[in-house]
């Protein structure tokens, strides 16, 4: 291409959005966000965010068919592709239409049946946190993978079991129903449980797909992908 026409591609390309998930393109995407509202974030199509599109892209050429896939308070964006690449899929949540009722905390699957657990924005509403990564670590099967993302502050976990104010709560831990604010010391307490957590971020990929496919969110930015430690 001429560099006539890399400019006209340029000014065409440079200003559209387009969503890696369901391959919806256009100008902007949609606004989201409940406590602090936000512009051009969710895909108007199949309505993920950028936490949704960020793992789908760090993680969709990395992980292949699966045995069985426990997806954990499913998200609607998400559902399809995990589904489709699982030959069991099993979502759950504590009460929503079209999932199985099950509580993270007290899992009704058997030790080492999954290969991939998907739980994102998730362990920060849950207040024995350390029962469900328990739970995580003992579903997962040898081999297998468990992607978590939670919002992350900074460097360390804050945390108070004092603080149950809900506005107190969005003002420490960013949203009033959640309980703590992770810092990326998260990895210890998946350590802890003996899973072993490498952390993807958004750094990982190039600026060009992180603007055009909006990627970025503060406190977003991380993904940890987890084994079992052996
Ligand atoms: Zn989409």
């Amino acid at each position: 291409m001429t560099r006539g026409g890399d400019r006209l591609k340029a000014a065409i390309g440079a200003d559209r959005r387009a969503c890696p998930i369901c391959g919806w393109v256009g100008l902007r995407f949609s606004a989201y966000g409940r406590a602090q509202r936000r512009g051009d974030a969710r895909c108007p199509r199949c309505s993920s965010a950028e936490r949704h599109r960020l793992a789908y892209r760090l993680l969709a050429a990395r992980l292949g068919a699966q045995a069985c896939t426990l997806h954990v308070a499913p998200e609607p964006a998400l559902r399809g592709w995990l589904e489709g690449i699982s030959r069991r899929y099993v979502p759950i949540d504590l009460d929503r239409p079209g999932t199985i009722a099950m509580d993270l905390t007290a899992l009704t699957l058997a030790d080492a049946s999954c290969s991939l657990v998907w739980c994102s924005h998730v362990l920060e509403h849950i207040p024995d946190d350390r029962r469900a990564i328990a739970e995580i670590a003992r579903v997962l099967a040898p081999g297998g993978v468990a992607v978590i993302q939670v919002p992350i502050g900074g460097p360390t976990t804050l945390e108070d079991p004092a603080v149950v104010d809900p506005r107190e709560r969005a003002r420490l831990y960013w949203q009033e129903d959640h309980v703590r604010l992770y810092g990326l010391d998260l990895a210890e307490r998946l350590a802890a449980a003996g899973l072993a957590a490498s952390r993807l971020s958004v750094a990982d990929l190039e600026a060009s797909m992180v603007a055009r496919e909006r990627l970025s969110m503060p406190g977003c930015d991380d993904v940890f992908v987890c084994r079992r430690a052996l």
